[in-house]
């Protein structure tokens, strides 16, 4: 190994990203939360109950435990079925709840990015048909002006709307998420829909807020052609990379929106973003296959010999962070990782996917990528969607009996990263061993300059 400390640019963000309905427990006037009393929804029928009872007043000592460990930032959402409960009827107790987390944030030292929609819709919403309504866009607007209206002051980084493509490809194409709908077109229409919705609010943020910085935080996940050279795997492997990944980023950017046959010039959508939020967690492999029409002709797996997280949900892959890292860049933004991590309760993995990927980032940043933040998700366990309580993502896992946080080694290893603003060899030594070697390789770190030490 060689002794190396990768410093971070002065002012680097250093966080975690939570989502609402994840955390907060008892969101009983929303789409997910009907959800999952549908029996077969939730892995082992499980539901978001009291959550990490953010709600109930915790979200205090998880901000303590944040800041505690050196944190700087952090990226939550709020709910939309609290703030708007019925139609145009807003619950000014439930926005000043949310003035009173975001201070609390502010009172620590986290600076608050908040995300305006991730995945939750309240339950009118979804009664007239959610990302498919007929005026999804101007209630989407009115809503996002109600919350800056009420927000701005203490907060100066929005993301409109969490991971477009993942909501409608598990909600709208697939049974995943509700809806369920299990149609292609309708995916695509919310995806249209949601395109239309980011460009109104950002309008609408920008004009209650002109210095507010407006994004979308986007999946982007990696897709590589099983057999490198086969031409029909190379192909389905980056059909599947335009559809899932491009679509949206590329409407932003010029306004053109075209995916799966449907193309369409959208007016006032071009150039609808201060910064790109790239989530990413894993690459999968691509092979053809004629008998999966409805997977775009893919069958798709993680390779022999991958590095796995416990129930084989993610793969680790840090040179995918890298060449999201290199796409992203080509829109010419500020980047902010906005979600990045592993399920793994016993936190054998977490460690080195931490310190793996944070070097991609760091070399990213090294070759001139702005990267200007990264968070990782997620702070303490929470409620993941369809997969329940199965899987642990956080940096303190939870009881959920008990509300009991528990202290993960990776807690330690990111509180020391995020205090340095820095990752170095020595910390990697202590808290992933095996992985060190790899990252920081007796014979040099590929080329590029390090601080010796
Ligand atoms: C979502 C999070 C989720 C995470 C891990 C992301 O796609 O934005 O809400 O918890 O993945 O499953």
């Amino acid at each position: 190994m060689i002794r190396a400390t990768l410093s971070f640019p002065h002012g680097f963000l250093w966080g975690t990203a939570t989502a609402a309905h994840q955390v907060e427990g008892d969101n009983a006037n929303n789409d997910w939360w009907e959800w999952e009393r549908q029996p077969g929804r939730i892995r082992n029928n499980h539901r978001s109950g009291k959550a990490c009872d953010w709600w109930g007043g915790r979200w205090a000592e998880d901000f303590d435990r944040a800041a505690g460990t050196g944190q700087n930032t952090h990226r939550l959402s709020v709910e939309w079925s609290r703030i708007e409960p019925s139609p145009a009827t807003w619950d000014d107790a439930a926005l000043d709840a949310y003035r009173q987390i975001l201070r609390g944030a502010l009172e620590r030292g986290l600076m608050p990015m908040v995300t305006l929609h991730h995945f939750t819709s309240p339950l009118w919403l979804a009664s007239m048909g959610g990302w498919l309504a007929d005026d999804i866009v101007t209630r989407f607007e009115r809503y996002a002006r109600k919350v800056v209206g009420a927000l701005q002051d203490l907060v100066g980084l929005w993301v409109t709307i969490n991971e477009p493509n993942v909501l409608a490809y598990s909600g709208y194409a697939g049974p995943e998420f509700p809806p369920g709908a299990r149609s292609m077109p309708k995916a695509v229409q919310a995806l249209r829909n949601m395109a239309l919705a980011h460009a109104a609010a950002y309008r609408a943020i920008h004009e209650l807020q002109p210095g507010a910085l407006v994004g979308m935080a986007h999946h982007v996940r990696g897709f590589a052609p099983a057999r490198p050279g086969n031409l029909l795997d190379e192909q389905v492997a980056r059909l599947r990379g335009r559809v899932f990944n491009e679509t949206l980023p590329r409407v932003l950017a010029d306004g053109r929106f075209s995916v799966l046959g449907r193309a369409e010039r959208m007016t006032g959508v071009a150039g609808t973003q201060d910064f790109f939020g790239l989530n990413y967690y894993t690459v999968e492999r691509c092979a053809f296959d004629l008998r999966r029409p409805g997977q775009l002709f893919t069958r798709s797996f993680y390779p022999e010999g991958a590095d796995l997280s416990p129930t084989g949900f993610i793969a680790n892959e840090p040179d995918g962070l890298a060449r999201a890292l290199a796409w992203a860049r080509r829109f010419g933004l500020p980047v902010y990782i906005t979600e990045n991590g592993v399920e793994d309760a016993d936190d054998r993995m977490r460690p080195r996917y931490l310190a793996a990927h944070l070097r991609q980032v760091w070399k990213a940043v090294n070759i001139g990528t702005p990267v200007r933040g990264y968070y990782y998700w997620s702070l303490v366990d929470n409620f993941e969607w369809e997969r329940g309580w199965t899987q642990r993502f956080g940096l303190w896992g939870l009881d959920t009996e008990t509300q009991a946080r528990l202290r993960r080694p990776s807690v330690d290893f990111y509180a020391e990263v995020c205090k340095a603003n820095a990752l170095s060899s020595e910390m990697v030594a202590r808290y992933a061993p095996e992985a060190v070697e790899a990252l920081f390789p007796s014979h040099g770190p590929d080329g590029l300059d390090v601080q010796r030490g």
